[in-house]
């Protein structure tokens, strides 16, 4: 088979106006941070992009210190009309700024321009635009009358979504009254640093974000400081655990949006032309590197060669290479660690007797790929069956009847998402009904919005983000 070949297409890297170095972000301004600076590379070539601080307990200190003085001066103080003006401004901004953003996201995390352009700065817009709305609105959320906000909230994200992320942390703490001390990951700091620039330039009060770059030990510190009220993370279940653990005794809240293994089930009266492409979108958008990816196809046996080969051909048609490109479906694995458990996994996959497919395209010589790959015959006792893979990864199930898809389904220690593909209302209604996940996509997959809460079931952690229960975290005595 041939296809029409395209002519590269890449986004302008010229509006982006990157600084050689960045500090951290505190109390309003940028300072050098006390720990050893490190470097942040684009993962599509290896190439230097800039040199980011990293924070030490003393800078995490400092930076809590000015969450606090901001919490009791300013912000708890401020009417929630006047919060909501802030992040309304940020909103604006952040439309503003889209192209650089997604400029910014892409070249550092690897993804391709087409998804930061296209799904998450405007989500990230679309997040801050939803809670700049709740701002004035708390007492009428149904969580108590006169709801008090918490006071600091330390934050910790993961590299998949940095800015995402970011906002699904930022503007519902902001907007329920609290300040915040948020480090990003330190693979994807980038679009965090342009987005201090943001807070400038709407004049948030000095103090209300914080920004603090750094690995995992500016993460713990954060955790562990005794003046932070609230903890929020997303990210691994190990560290997930091990920040439950540094919590437990305290009274801080917290909130853990952790892994995920999700099925995405396939009936045999799905439409199967759109299953072919939610199944692409479920596990091979942001090359896998969602906790709700839908990494376990279940497919009903009677459709299975069907489906496994019309994905193969649509997989062979997906474009792999340069981020910046606008033709690019799958962009770059983020990191060269990442790139390594995948590898194992696969490999591992391979010796339990799957078999293996990957999509036939060409790998650019420098830089972190992986081929869009499925693993057929997968048995549910296999690794790539059970742990998450976080990579473009899909393994291939099989089940007769629905009770079986269910119970498959439900056989994960994770219960972040699933999805179900039939024509049948009632069979979605029934199968939902009975799955163990915090969000079902019915008819499709990943999709985002932020009226709509999202969280999980089991080792998938605890609490929702998005939508009125994404209040509920940020509020005194709120239990949504
Ligand atoms: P991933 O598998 O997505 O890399 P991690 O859980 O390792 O997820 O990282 C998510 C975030 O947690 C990153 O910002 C990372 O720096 C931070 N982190 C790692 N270890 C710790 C820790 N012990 N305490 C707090 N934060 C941590």
């Amino acid at each position: 088979m041939s296809f029409l070949e395209y002519a590269p297409a890449p986004e302008s890297r010229a509006v982006l106006s990157l600084k050689p170095e960045y500090g951290l972000f505190i109390d309003g301004d940028f300072r050098s941070g006390s720990g050893e600076s490190f470097a942040t590379i684009s993962p599509a070539d290896e190439k230097h992009i800039a040199t980011i601080a990293s924070a030490s307990d003393a800078d995490v200190d400092a930076a809590v210190g000015a969450a606090r003085r901001a919490f009791d001066k300013t912000w708890s103080k401020m009417s929630g009309r006047d919060r909501g003006k802030y992040l309304f401004r940020i909103a604006r901004l952040v439309q503003e700024r889209a192209r650089e953003l997604a400029v910014a996201e892409s070249l550092d995390n690897g993804k391709p321009i087409k998804e930061s352009r296209d799904v998450d700065v405007p989500l990230v817009a679309a997040w801050f635009f939803y809670y700049a709305g709740w701002a004035d609105k708390l007492d009428y959320a149904g969580l108590g009358a006169d709801p008090k906000p918490l006071g600091v909230a330390g934050q910790v994200i993961p590299w998949n979504f940095p800015l995402l992320m970011l906002a699904w942390k930022i503007a519902p703490a902001l907007a329920a009254g609290n300040t915040v001390v948020i480090k990003p990951a330190e693979t994807t700091p980038l679009s965090a640093l342009i987005f201090a620039e943001i807070l400038q330039q709407a004049d948030l009060p000095p103090g209300v974000v914080n920004i603090v770059t750094g690995a995992g030990p500016t993460g713990a510190a954060i955790v562990r400081h005794p003046d932070v009220d609230k903890v929020a993370f997303t990210g691994s279940t190990g560290v997930g655990r091990e920040i439950a653990k540094s919590v437990a005794g305290t009274d801080k809240k917290l909130t853990l949006e952790l892994g995920g293994k999700a099925a995405n089930i396939v009936f045999e009266d799905a439409p199967i032309d759109q299953a072919i492409e939610g199944i692409v979108n479920g596990i091979f958008f942001n090359q896998g590197h969602v906790c709700c990816a839908g990494s376990r196809l279940l497919v009903q046996e009677s459709v299975h060669d069907e489906v496994v080969d019309r994905l193969k051909t649509r997989l062979s048609t997906l474009r792999l290479g340069d981020p910046l490109d606008k033709n690019t479906d799958i962009g770059a694995i983020n990191s060269r660690e990442q790139l390594e458990r995948i590898r194992e996994l696969s490999r591992i996959g391979e010796e339990e007797g799957a078999e293996r497919w990957s999509a036939d395209c060409v790998i650019p010589d420098n830089g972190f790929w992986f081929a869009p790959t499925i693993f057929t015959n997968v048995q549910a006792s296999h690794r790539i069956a059970r742990d998450e893979i976080f990579g473009p990864v899909l393994s291939v199930l099989t089940f007769r009847t629905p009770a079986e898809a269910i119970e498959k389904a439900n056989n994960t220690p994770y219960g972040l998402s699933a999805g179900i593909w039939t024509d049948k209302g009632s069979r979605i209604l029934a199968v939902a009904d009975r799955l163990r996940a915090g969000v079902v996509w019915a008819n499709t997959f990943n999709r985002f919005d932020p009226s709509s809460p999202f969280g999980g079931y089991k080792e998938s952690g605890y609490g929702r983000e998005g939508g009125r229960h994404g209040l509920a975290a940020y509020l005194k005595g709120a239990r949504a």
